[in-house]
């Protein structure tokens, strides 16, 4: 009788949860670094034109239309 056995790769031993967790501890999300816009207050990520209201480092680059 002939047995088919197949065999797959399996790890040699349980990966403990102190080595696991350490190991996704380099996994969490990051935060991008934003910072405020002098004129509004509104929180803009840097070396950016702010979206509110359209001022870069304290003058107005871009005039915003307004929606009404
Ligand atoms: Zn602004």
């Amino acid at each position: 009788m002939k047995l088919d056995i197949q065999l797959f790769a399996v790890p040699f031993r349980k990966v403990s949860k102190t080595r696991k967790r350490m190991r996704r501890s380099h996994n969490a999300m990051e935060v991008p670094g934003m910072s405020k816009c002098p004129s509004c207050g509104e929180m803009i990520k840097p070396h950016r034109v702010c979206s509110k209201c359209g001022s870069y480092k304290g003058k107005v680059a871009v005039v915003k239309e307004e929606a009404e």
